[in-house]
């Protein structure tokens, strides 16, 4: 699992600068749900061998009288989830009355604290960290979030107590890995438990959790699997609202977890911009991918009609991803779900021979040639696999900078039909040899 590294400090101290710094920004996920955490962002980065996820908390005002509100609940919630903590302050403005009302709360938090003291470009660094001893946090990190400065060697000592990921786990052993995601009440702890109580379907009893996120072990027609259990449902004893149970934090950790993500979507509901964000991120990992379409009983053939055409037109880039028209109240259609997580599985964990890659290669551009670029042309010679989970294909040629995302896209598609990579998403690579 990756660490989950939450950003905290009053406002304008740099956390947002920081956030960006540690993340591809691109995979920035703004969460807004309605009645949990708002303006919170999500990202994932990694540190040589380390990835790990970093929440930006948004606001703490510090003030005395706030720290109960409901911004300082969110953070809380955050930090709750969180594995180590990087307090942020501010260098420039020198230590601050709410800083310490921060440093209070903090250290009675019971996570890893790590005080960064921002902004120190142009000053004296030392000077600038001294004011902060008073925090009671240790030593401060001296960082200019804005310029990169400090923020790598923060970051080895915040992650070096956390296990790197082993390369090549034992991963037939446990099985395939699925992770069940959606936004809250769309049916995921229905569909569990559906799964869960077909009769073909053998659990392993395995009391081992991870926080709260449980992970299931069952196989199914001989094949093990694990299911990471995003809902909370297997907890027992526990009766807690949808919404509340819901953690996008939870959510981001089992998709980059999973070998398979089942993304759950609400038929009721059609596509909210919410389901476009999780399917954002989960297609950002690169991670193989099946759609339950969930409550699909009692629908009529208008409204059937209507979530098709909503789908087609909201989430045109989920053409790799097999959809799957389920009830998990009825069980209807939730047996075919692991067809397709199967091949999917496959698929992503090919592996592609380089003359057949080469041979693919020269049929698509003889089918379709890359455009001019200033009067010359693009020249692909050459394709081999670099990876896989997802599968990764390498192209060699010559300005191959100027390809572009069209072209791309044209090729992604291309191999995928070809190699029949049903489920999973294909990445494409570039080398030039100019
Ligand atoms: P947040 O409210 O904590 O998220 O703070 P922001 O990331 O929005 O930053 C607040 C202001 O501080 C912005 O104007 C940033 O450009 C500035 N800032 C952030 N990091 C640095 C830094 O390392 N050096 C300097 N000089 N300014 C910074
Ligand atoms: P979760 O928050 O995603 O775990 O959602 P739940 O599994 O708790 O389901 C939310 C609500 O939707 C509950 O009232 C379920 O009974 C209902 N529900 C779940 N699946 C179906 C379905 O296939 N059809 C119908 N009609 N209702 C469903």
């Amino acid at each position: 699992m990756k660490p989950v590294i939450a950003l905290v400090g009053r406002p304008n101290v740099g956390k947002s600068t920081l956030f960006n710094c540690l993340t591809r920004s691109r995979d920035a996920l703004v969460a807004d749900f309605p009645g949990l955490t708002r303006d919170r962002k999500y990202g994932t980065g990694q540190l040589g061998e380390r990835p790990y996820l970093v929440v930006d908390t948004g606001g703490l005002s510090g003030e005395k009288e706030g720290i109960d509100s409901i911004m300082a609940r969110q953070a809380r919630l955050a930090i709750d989830e969180s594995d180590a903590v990087v307090f942020l302050v501010d260098g420039r403005a020198g230590l601050n009355a709410a800083d310490q009302v921060i440093a209070d709360f903090l250290r009675q938090c019971g996570k890893p604290v790590y005080l960064a003291v921002n902004k120190v470009d142009g000053i004296d660094p030392d000077v600038a960290a001294s004011d902060f001893h008073a925090l009671g946090i240790g030593e401060p990190y001296q960082i200019a979030a804005a310029h990169g400065r400090g923020v790598r060697s923060m970051m080895n000592r915040v992650l070096e107590t956390f296990p790197t990921p082993e390369e090549g786990e034992a991963d037939a052993e446990e099985g395939i890995r699925v992770a069940i995601i959606g936004r809250p009440n769309v049916g995921k702890s229905t569909l569990v438990n559906r799964i869960m109580g077909e009769e073909r379907v053998i659990v392993f009893d395995m009391p081992g959790t991870t926080r709260d996120s449980i992970r299931v072990p069952f196989a199914r027609d001989g094949q093990p699997y694990l299911l990471i259990d995003t809902a909370g449902v297997r907890r027992r004893g526990r009766v807690r609202e949808a919404i509340e149970k819901f953690s996008i934090i939870k959510t981001l950790q089992a998709i980059s977890d999973a070998h398979v993500v089942i993304m759950v979507l609400d038929a009721r509901d059609g596509i909210t911009e919410q389901d476009a964000h999780l399917l954002g991120f989960a297609l950002d990992s690169g991670r193989a991918l099946v759609v339950a379409v969930n409550k699909w009983d009692g629908l009529d053939q208008y409204q059937k009609e209507k979530v098709r055409r909503d789908i087609d037109r909201k989430l045109p880039f989920l053409d790799f991803a097999p959809l799957h028209y389920i009830s998990a109240l009825h069980g209807t259609g939730v047996g075919n779900l692991f067809g397709s997580v199967n091949r999917a599985y496959r698929a992503a964990n090919s592996d592609i021979p380089t003359p057949k890659l080469t041979k693919l290669l020269e049929t698509a551009v003889a089918n379709h040639q890359p455009p001019l670029v200033q009067g010359s042309r693009i020249k692909l010679r050459y394709a081999h696999q670099g990876g896989r989970n997802p599968p990764t294909i390498i192209i060699h040629g010559s300005r191959t900078d100027s390809v572009p995302g069209s072209y791309s896209r044209y090729l992604e598609k291309f191999f995928r039909e070809q190699l029949k990579l049903h489920g999973t998403p294909v990445r494409i690579e570039y080398r030039s040899g100019d």
